[in-house]
């Protein structure tokens, strides 16, 4: 049998833990929910069940695997795999996440942030594959990216490298980020932008064709949402998609001026709006870029197909 390697990815509604093959497919997987309501003892006794079950299942050992991979959204220190800070889950403040884990088991573990792991998994798996330097931007409710340079994640001093979401993009916005600052590319342009950012046109009066349920709140604008709105031509979320564009396109442009890489994925719940969305990213980004561009920059989207969090965490394990 081929080699497989296992990995986990902590969300804020689901856990899922995986087993992929050398190809980046995935070959079983487990979902969970347990671990939202319990603390974290809870989802380290969760996290330890789920592994050794799907290992069990598909006739494995623990010395099967070269070790486990997880993946958490937060402020990650990947030496010690502490989790620093995650909004994603209540209390997890200095947390020593990795070693709880790595108590269970005799292979190794590894704990990283989630984009990161993506972005490896998109580079040794998707778009990024035979690319020695690239960037990986995920746009969802949140927004960050991951970088690799030299074919390896580069993760800073304290492994926070790639807290994309929070570079400013817009210092005199009226929307004010999760990290206390104003204009964040996460505060204009990802899931948690929407809502603001609809409710400001309506307030300038422009008119949506969306047919909103009576009692309808703001705060429950998303991207499926406006994803219908764009279908059926709506004004309002096609300016809504635009501004967001603009925005991950300013933070792009700023990226490709500090880390000049050849490659840019683009992955994430929001570019399932499609070409009209990513369309205004390129333009922002090339009218910024202008003739400062003097070799090719691909931007694409992200080739991972299916769980990009999982495969990701199990590329952890890969080197
Ligand atoms: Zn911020």
């Amino acid at each position: 049998m081929s080699k497989l390697y296992c990995g986990v990815d902590i969300g804020g509604t689901k856990c899922s833990i995986a087993l992929i093959d050398a190809h980046g497919k995935i070959i079983d997987k487990i979902y969970t929910c347990a671990h939202i309501v319990g603390n974290e003892g809870d989802l380290v006794s969760c996290v330890t069940q789920n592994i050794r079950d799907i290992i069990r299942r598909n006739g494995l050992h623990e010395s099967d695997l070269p070790g486990i991979g997880m993946g958490c959204a937060g402020h990650i220190r990947f030496r010690d795999g502490v989790i620093i800070t995650t909004s994603n889950l209540n209390g997890f403040k200095n947390y020593p996440l990795r070693d709880k884990v790595q108590s269970n088991f005799r292979i190794p573990v590894y704990l990283d942030n989630d984009t990161n792991a993506q972005a490896l998994g998109e580079h040794r798996f998707g778009a990024g594959r035979g690319f020695d330097e690239m960037v990986f931007i995920t746009i969802s409710t949140g927004i960050g990216a991951g970088i690799i340079i030299n074919k390896q994640l580069y993760r800073g001093m304290t492994g926070t490298a790639g807290e994309f979401g929070h570079t400013i993009v817009d210092p005199r916005s009226e929307l004010t980020c999760t990290c206390g600052n104003r204009g964040c590319v996460m505060a204009c342009a990802c899931g948690m932008a929407l809502p603001h950012l609809f409710e400001q046109k309506l307030r300038e009066g422009k008119k949506s064709i969306l047919e909103l349920p009576p009692g309808f709140e703001f705060r429950e604008i998303n991207g499926e949402i406006l994803k219908k709105g764009l279908d059926m031509d709506d004004p309002v979320s096609k300016e809504v998609i635009l501004d967001s564009g603009y925005y991950v396109g300013i933070g792009i442009y700023n990226l490709f001026q500090v880390l000049n890489p050849p490659l840019i994925v683009l992955g994430g719940g929001l570019t399932n709006w499609g070409d009209f969305y990513i369309q205004k990213i390129k333009s922002t980004f090339y009218d910024l870029a202008r003739d400062m561009i003097f070799d090719p920059v691909k931007i694409t989207l992200s080739e991972i197909i299916g769980d990009a969090g999982v495969i990701g965490a199990a590329a952890l394990t890969l080197d």
